[in-house]
């Protein structure tokens, strides 16, 4: 298969807690937004998102936020959260994830991409050599076409994933 196996499946970005962290000996993260951190094109990331974002900088996480979208649509999240912001960053293209690894000062074994899309956000983490973790998305109802179609071809290939997990 593609590089389009993450190195870890969850439901939810809640489960990234200190156990999980330190169990897997992270110490960066790559974050997606959209459908990762808030529902698609929502943006606005509320108090118990806040709250996460903050116990894990109080773990002596690193963060930066890896973005396809434009500055302007993401620049209220990653202002308020404190979080550096790469966008236009054409995942699954190297690039972007060579900026964020640069910018997190970790190597690369220390750092994880965090994403709900298998052509976007595993595939590139897992081409720029980084662990990657696959999110189960927020909120399937408002995406475009575009999306929609990619989340079709998505969907065989994540049944496999989950077969051969089990
Ligand atoms: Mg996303």
């Amino acid at each position: 298969m593609l590089k389009l196996r993450p190195t870890i499946r969850i439901d939810n970005v809640y489960e990234i807690d200190e156990a999980f962290l330190r169990a897997h000996q992270i110490k960066g993260i790559v974050l997606d937004v959209d459908n990762t951190l808030v529902r698609n094109k929502v943006g606005v990331p509320d108090e118990k998102l806040y709250r996460l974002i903050d116990r894990w900088k109080s773990a002596g996480m690193k963060l930066v936020i890896l973005t396809n979208a434009r500055r302007s649509r993401m620049a209220l999240f990653g202002d308020e959260a404190g979080i550096k912001i790469i966008p236009m960053a054409n995942k699954p293209f190297k690039k972007g994830y060579v900026q964020a690894v640069e910018y997190l000062g970790l190597p690369k074994d220390k750092i994880v991409a965090l994403g709900d899309q298998l052509f976007t956000d595993i595939w590139g983490g897992n081409r720029a050599g980084l662990r990657t973790v696959l999110v189960t998305p927020i909120d399937l109802s408002n995406e475009c076409l575009w999306l929609r179609m990619k989340r079709a071809l998505e969907r065989p290939l994540l049944r496999k994933i989950q077969r051969e997990d089990h």
